[in-house]
């Protein structure tokens, strides 16, 4: 089946790995040396179609392999960023990152979008949807070809700031997502007033949503609210075959996770692309055999 393809593909195990040191210990000097000097890289992610098993896009993931503390995970570093400002140049390098990856990628298949993580401190910066158009350009990609995801937080700060950020990078034609739904405190009125496209279930509820009624319904009742608003749906987190068949019957439009696979470094994600997109013109999509 296609989880075969898996086992052939280059796994980015290092991100699995705990840092040497303790969180506590990572310190602003450490951050800025780490950004200045390129330690800190984008990791990609598959973003499938689970209806058909096609690759429709991926999400850039920050990693940063630190010459003295060894791997550390983004939950470590990024909220120490937001708040000594680095945010701004580490989100622009992984932006870079992911541009050169959509401009390779779109050349073979101009559908693919690649989503970058936006810090909601970010949002209430003025020149940041100018930043972004400028990269763009930069990198010769359309703005179709990006999708920005935002996690709702308290960090939202001035709300009206940040939906004018907003529109400002929607006007260009870059899409909006809306992450890790159903975590934060106001989503619902946050979701009728900003311009979203994309809703992102979070995987706390996806992971075990077979296994758990209550997760289960917080996953259903997030599809339809998706579909009420006119929103496409992404899973975060799917880990088993079972999971991904549950909602692509649910009719979740799209997915991520540890079935398809983890974040892979740039070329190891192009690897990983065309071995999975083999398997698929071999054995056709996945609804006429595992599924
Ligand atoms: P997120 O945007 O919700 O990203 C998804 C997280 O789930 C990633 O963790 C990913 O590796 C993990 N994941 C994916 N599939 C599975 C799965 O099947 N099972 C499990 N258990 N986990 C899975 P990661 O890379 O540690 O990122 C954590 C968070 O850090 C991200 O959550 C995002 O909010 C933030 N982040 C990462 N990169 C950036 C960045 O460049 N900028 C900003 N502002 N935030 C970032
Ligand atoms: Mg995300
Ligand atoms: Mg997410
Ligand atoms: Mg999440």
């Amino acid at each position: 089946a296609l989880r075969k393809a898996l086992t052939t593909a280059p796994c980015d195990c290092s991100t699995l790995r705990r840092p040497v040191r303790e969180p506590a210990v990572i310190t602003a000097a450490d951050l800025d040396h780490a950004v200045s000097h390129g330690e800190i890289y984008a990791a990609f992610q598959p973003k499938i179609e689970l209806a058909t098993g096609k690759v429709i896009g991926c999400e850039a993931l920050a990693r940063w392999d630190s010459a003295t503390l060894g791997p550390v995970g983004p939950d470590l570093f990024i909220a120490l960023a937001e708040r000594t400002g680095a945010i701004k140049e580490l989100t622009l390098q992984i932006l870079r990152s992911a541009l050169r990856l959509a401009g390779e990628i779109g050349r073979d298949d101009a559908t693919f979008v690649v989503a970058v993580n936006l810090s909601a401190t970010l949002l209430s910066d003025p020149t940041i949807s100018e930043d972004i158009g400028r990269l763009l350009r930069e990198a010769g990609v359309p703005a179709r070809s990006l999708m920005i995801e935002i996690t709702e937080t308290t960090a939202m700060g001035d709300v009206s700031l940040a939906m004018d950020t907003l529109l400002r990078l929607r006007i260009k034609g870059i899409g909006i997502s809306m992450d890790d739904f159903g975590t934060g405190y106001s989503s619902m009125s946050v979701l009728a007033q900003m311009p979203f496209c994309e809703l992102k279930i979070d995987r706390s509820f996806v992971s075990h949503c077979l296994a758990d009624p209550d997760l289960w319904k917080v996953v259903a009742s997030s599809v339809a609210i998706a579909r009420a608003y006119n929103m496409t749906t992404v899973a975060e987190g799917i880990e088993d075959v079972a999971t991904w068949q549950a909602l692509a019957a649910l009719g979740c439009d799209g997915g991520q996770g540890y079935v398809f696979s983890p974040a892979l470094r740039h070329d190891g994600f192009r690897a990983w692309r065309n071995a999975w997109n083999a398997e698929l013109r071999v054995k056709g999509p996945p609804a006429s055999q595992t599924l």
